[in-house]
């Protein structure tokens, strides 16, 4: 199984694979160690222990924008020469580069809280994004933010 995630203490990105025996995930740039208590790898964050998940294609968005433009430019290229059938035809085929790349990238479970994507195991079952659960933790981090806002605020006017 592998996990890409951020460092909740240090921020660094971290790319790492553990196989069934190592349940601990670790940082590789300070000491950090997720406390998150692992009963099933699927049902929660291993990074955070966040319950929602949401799956979606681990496809990077960079691919698909480059595919997309080089089959634009190609085309209008075909068009400038009068070659309509042609530029009709590269576009057809980078679309279906682009459905066939989709269809065969693997699928990646992303954490509402942390953002920690995790791959590997069967998760095709795994709901897809929802914005009503995206929404509760965005509400969630922002009221963690005031909180710790008014405590640094209160320790200051007290010291
Ligand atoms: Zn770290
Ligand atoms: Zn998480």
């Amino acid at each position: 199984m592998k996990l890409r995630f951020q460092c909740p203490k240090c921020e660094a990105q971290n790319d790492s694979s553990n196989d069934e025996s190592d349940k601990t995930i670790h940082c590789n740039s300070c000491s950090w160690e997720s406390s998150a208590s692992q009963s099933d790898e699927y049902l929660s964050c291993l990074v955070c222990g966040g319950r929602d998940l949401w799956r979606q294609k681990d496809f990077p968005q960079a691919i698909g924008l480059s595919c997309v433009a080089a089959g634009a430019i190609l085309s209008l290229t075909a068009w400038y020469y009068y070659r309509p059938i042609l530029a009709i035809g590269i576009l057809l085929t980078f679309a279906a580069l682009d459905i066939i790349l989709f269809a065969v990238m693997p699928d990646v479970l992303v954490c509402y809280r942390c953002g920690a994507r995790h791959s590997g195991g069967d998760i095709s079952e795994h709901p897809t994004f929802d914005h009503q659960v995206a929404e509760r933790y965005r509400q969630e981090k922002m009221r963690l933010e005031e909180a710790a806002r008014t405590t640094a605020r209160s320790k200051s006017a007290s010291g």
